[in-house]
């Protein structure tokens, strides 16, 4: 194996279990690793440190393992096995009641650069590094070996790998084949999802707690869901005896798949519409009280994908905000998120009180929101915790 020494000192964050080494840290690269390849990392000393997957750019090695172990079949099955226990001993994994489960969240399952999500019968992979790449075929057997629903695996990596990387990856069934049943259970809801189309993987299992506590606050109520892609607040709010249900999105695909999950759960349902429209021009046509709300979910796409993209994006954080507390109902809730990495919870909550402040509404917290138990945080790895929500009562 290749080995890449660092420079002295520079062992301390890998000491700490942090599982990066990044490029300016390494002193000296003992042969030439072509990305992907496994190298072993030692200190100055030349103690051995870790393994990990090389890669072409600031992050230089992901790290596998801190044990000085064979990278054999059994090694990367284990790793699968694990990810599952948890999600079987969390309850997450119920025939009836729940099929729907991230089963492996990158680095907060010890495998950087590997996201892997089940619907039903089918697994859905995405590679971001080389090194999973090439270890595609192995960690789709271990899944299908390991997790008794999953029959399929699909892999869906042609646009999360670097797009310089010498490989020319192509989306398909790795194991298994389309299946006709493409709809999968969430909380006893049904959901049709498009993983050969959708956005990631198909479908946003981050927010299925956030949805359940939405669920509870819905009765009664006029709700706005804003941003809804496939529709799931929508589906939840109508669940929890919501009295009308709007959903938004500018997206005309996002728009047919929420119509399609909300027949799906409450056919022919007179309480929801759907409305193809920017968030913005939608918020500011709500002229009367009569077209506002109770409650408005706001769930939009990362506003910064990138460091550099930070300050316009709290500036958008903040206009959208603005506009729900300007346009809610006396005695609203907002519901508000956002899933930027490079926007920590204090920044987002910065610009959350910005909007308010602006809006000259009294407005609470009722509630911290973060990621579920299946998007775990890697205690070592404080980069894992992306997404933030903030419940908020406007007086
Ligand atoms: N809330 C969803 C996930 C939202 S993903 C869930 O629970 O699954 C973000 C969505 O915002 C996408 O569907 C995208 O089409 C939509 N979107 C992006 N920009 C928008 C805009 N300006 N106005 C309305 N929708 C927008």
């Amino acid at each position: 194996m290749i080995t890449i020494q660092l420079k002295p000192k520079k062992e301390e964050s890998l000491l700490r279990f942090h599982p990066w080494v990044f490029s300016g840290a390494i002193q000296k690269i003992e042969g030439q690793p072509a990305e992907g390849d496994l190298v072993e990392v030692i200190d100055n000393k030349r103690n051995f440190l870790a393994i990990g997957h090389y890669q072409i750019g600031s992050i230089a090695v992901r790290v596998v393992t801190f044990e000085k172990v064979p990278i054999s079949l059994d090694f990367w099955k284990k790793k699968i096995q694990l990810a599952y226990a948890m999600r079987l001993s969390l309850g997450l994994v119920d025939e009836k009641l729940n099929n729907t489960f991230r089963l492996v969240h990158g680095e907060c399952d010890s495998l950087p650069g590997l996201i892997v999500d089940v619907y039903a019968e089918t697994a859905v992979m995405q590679a971001h590094s080389v090194g999973m790449h090439e270890t595609r075929e192995i960690l789709a057997k271990a899944i299908v070996e390991n997790v008794p629903q999953v029959k399929n695996v699909f892999y869906k990596s042609e646009t999360t790998l670097p797009f310089n990387a010498p490989i020319t990856p192509e989306d398909g069934y790795l194991i298994g084949k389309e299946t006709t049943k493409l709809s999968a259970i969430e909380n006893g809801l049904e959901f049709h999802v498009d993983w050969l189309r959708g956005q990631k993987t198909g479908f946003f299992v981050d927010q299925r707690e956030n949805r359940s506590l939405l669920e509870r606050y819905a009765k009664g109520k006029s709700v706005l869901n804003m941003f809804c892609y496939t529709g799931g607040f929508s589906v939840y709010a109508l669940r929890g005896e919501a009295k009308l249900v709007h959903s938004v999105d500018s997206s005309a695909k996002a728009i047919q798949l929420t119509d399609k999950n909300v027949e799906l759960n409450y056919p022919n349902d007179i309480r929801h519409k759907s409305y193809d429209e920017d968030a913005f021009k939608y918020l500011n046509n709500l002229h009367n009280i009569e077209q506002k709300y109770d409650l408005i979910i706001l769930d939009p796409p990362a506003f910064a994908k990138h460091r550099d993209a930070l300050r316009n994006a709290l500036k958008g954080y903040k206009r959208l905000n603005a506009k729900a507390f300007e346009q809610i109902k006396p005695g609203g809730i907002v519901f508000t998120f956002s899933c930027s990495q490079v926007v920590s919870k204090e920044q987002f909550r910065l610009a959350v009180f910005s909007a308010a402040a602006e809006s000259k509404r009294n407005v609470r917290i009722l509630h911290q929101l973060s990621q579920p138990a299946d998007h775990p945080i890697n205690i070592y790895h404080p980069e894992g915790e992306y997404l933030k929500g903030l419940v908020l009562w406007v007086e």
